[in-house]
């Protein structure tokens, strides 16, 4: 039910947890990090932030490229395995989702009969492995078949999508789920609301159902749906700490 990520040049481990217990009071029962690093690290926990922060106390979290997410469930009870993200079958792709794909079990059916491997009950994980196909079909950039996917998904969504073929950038998209993006100094946020940014920066762009949001090389782009250059609207939040 809450999203954050991050791309810049300090750990995002920390800055994403701290997010995530910002978004606590929206409600939850499951929370994960994925970590971009050479490696594409995913570590989840049925419960609250508090007891993925012990799960991962021990592990290697360094990383300055991530995305975090507290689950509300609707597709798959509660439990480690539909806690996000969600990788795809080559573990390559990564995902994180708010929202419900209406059409899942269809595309599932499909993915299936591809090759693809399902390790939970989630609407989600089709999501992700619908972009690896795609991207396998066509030979195109993460961006690119984020962008098709989308074309083929019904339902409601703010995804973050990392790859670990595009180790500097972040792939996020909505469309009926909240999204704002945090613009920092060499740094960006992603967050479901303000809250996890505000400590950061007070530049923020609220993205439009239908966008998609390219962040790579320093840079942000949002894009429509016909992958038209957007020029962002930057508001200036007051700073309430
Ligand atoms: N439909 C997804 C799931 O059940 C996402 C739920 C959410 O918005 O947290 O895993």
């Amino acid at each position: 039910c809450g999203i954050v990520a991050y791309l810049g040049h300090r750990e995002a481990c920390p800055i994403i947890l701290k997010g995530l217990h910002r978004l606590e009071y929206r409600g939850y029962d499951s929370a994960g990090v994925a970590l971009l690093n050479g490696d594409l690290n995913v570590y989840k926990k049925k419960g609250k932030v508090s007891d993925l922060e012990s799960y991962i106390a021990e592990k290697d979290t360094h990383a300055t490229v991530g995305m975090g997410h507290t689950r509300w469930a609707t597709h798959g009870e509660p439990n480690d395995e539909n806690a996000h993200p969600h990788y795809s079958t080559s573990e390559r792709i990564a995902i994180i989702h708010n929202g419900i794909i209406e059409n899942y079990a269809a595309l599932k059916t499909h993915l299936q009969q591809q090759g693809h491997v399902f390790h939970s009950d989630t609407d989600t994980e089709v999501f992700v492995n619908l972009i690896e196909e795609i991207q396998k079909q066509n030979s195109c950039s993460l961006e690119e078949a984020v962008r098709l996917a989308l074309h083929e998904v019904v339902g409601a969504y703010a995804i973050v999508v990392l790859s670990k073929d595009a180790p500097n950038q972040l792939i996020a998209a909505r469309k009926g789920s909240p999204m704002v993006i945090g613009i920092g100094e060499g740094e960006f946020f992603i967050a479901s609301d303000a809250t996890p940014i505000i400590e950061y920066t007070n530049e923020v762009v609220y993205v439009n159902d239908y966008e998609i949001v390219v962040i790579r090389d320093g840079q942000l782009d949002i894009r429509s749906k016909e992958d038209v250059s957007q020029t962002p609207y930057i508001q200036k939040l007051e700073m309430e700490l």
